[in-house]
């Protein structure tokens, strides 16, 4: 079996040619018509009133804290087990993270340790879902309810999932997509930023395209990005969003595929198929060591590399990122949930492009590694 890499994209004819009509009509930039259209089909989708579609999930999520004016002296609840993106732009705005450990079976933010954290100075919680299910929200809505917090949810995970029925991307101010190349709709590089407040939607454009004034263009009140994404980008967004059932049902099969295999193997912790609230989507196909095991997830990954097996490790934990500690951040925290699962997980192929034989192959190496 040739390398089996942990995620390859799967294109078709669709993407092509809307590809094609780029070029045909000669728009390669923001400007042109697919863009509207893309930002249109995923805010629908997500049952929000405006899409922004911008550069990045990571851009997104700093247009987003611009946007809501979280500065100095405002502490922000995120989860201690997540992608830098989530810290980066509330670290930069000034303001501070405050940190919540994650859960050892749903691998997503502890709803229950979001009201300890809340202190007079909390402004914001951003939710992050991660890897397949999505955190439980209704808790989240009602202590920022009572709180007066905004939410940030971060769905760069999660397209075509659903909360208790209503699509992630929909739930608080501010949602946030990415399309990289490994989420299961990808423009290549590109994110999205969702929301019902017509103020909020206002904001996130301009600061997404530099602040340009309405009227003295070249005169700017405050600073932005140039966050836009391409007219080419937003045609491949497109081509996919109109078969997101399908997308969905395809890694849902990957996700069931690789249980059924994989659930008589020693030693492992398999994703959760469901919790009260949402089916996994298996956004990546994670697995735990279990206590049983003498050795670590970095020692996992090497082994199936060498069987010819891509995987990548679990995120690291934000209070063990050596930038916030020489910020002097986080300073005597501790998150064991997360600490646990960043040494002791990892994930396995599950991109749309993974074939059968691909999988089984997968599975005889994860099996044959462990025993
Ligand atoms: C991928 C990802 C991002 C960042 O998106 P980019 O488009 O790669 O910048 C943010 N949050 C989560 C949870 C992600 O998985």
């Amino acid at each position: 079996m040739t390398f089996v890499p942990v995620n390859e994209p799967l294109l078709t004819d669709a993407e092509r040619s809307n590809l094609n009509a780029c070029i045909d009509q000669g728009w390669l930039s923001s400007e042109g018509p697919f863009v509207a259209r893309f930002e249109a089909a995923v805010a629908e989708q997500a049952g929000r009133r405006h899409g922004i579609a911008v550069s990045s999930g990571s851009g997104a999520l700093e247009v987003a804290v611009a946007a809501l004016e979280l500065g100095p002296g405002d502490e922000v609840i995120v989860p201690s087990m997540t992608i830098i993106s989530s810290l980066a732009p509330i670290v930069r705005a000034g303001a501070t993270p405050v940190l919540v450990d994650v859960r050892a079976d749903t691998w997503n933010m502890d709803v229950g340790q979001v009201a300890e954290r809340v202190t007079p100075r909390t402004r914001a919680v951003m939710v992050v879902h991660l890897y397949g299910l999505p955190v439980d929200m209704e808790p989240i809505l009602a202590i920022a309810e009572r709180h007066g917090l905004a939410v940030i949810e971060d769905a760069a995970e999660m397209h075509g999932q659903d909360y208790r029925g209503r699509p992630c991307g929909g739930f608080g101010d501010l949602s946030v997509f990415s399309f990289y190349a490994n989420k299961h709709v990808t423009t290549g590089e590109g994110g999205m930023l969702l929301t019902d407040d017509d103020g909020l939607a206002e904001r996130c454009r301009s600061l997404r395209n530099l602040c340009f004034d309405n009227v003295r263009r070249f005169v700017h009140d405050e600073l932005g990005w140039n966050f836009r994404m391409t007219n080419m980008q937003a045609a491949v967004g497109l081509a996919q969003m109109e078969r997101l059932r399908g997308i969905v049902e395809r890694k849902r099969e990957i996700g069931r595929f690789y249980t059924e295999r994989l659930r008589t193997v020693d030693g492992l912790i398999l994703p959760l198929e469901r919790t009260g609230y949402a089916e996994n989507i298996y956004w990546v196909y994670g697995l735990v060591l279990d206590d049983s095991v003498d050795f670590e997830a970095s020692t996992a990954m090497s082994r199936l590399q060498a069987a010819n097996v891509g995987t990548r490790p679990f995120f690291w934990p934000m209070h063990e990122q050596p930038v916030f500690r020489r910020a002097r951040l986080f300073e005597g925290e501790t998150y064991p949930v997360t600490e646990r699962l960043a040494r002791r997980g990892f994930y396995v192929p599950s991109g749309l492009a993974l074939t059968d034989e691909q999988q089984l192959a997968v599975c005889d190496a994860v099996a044959g590694m462990m025993a």
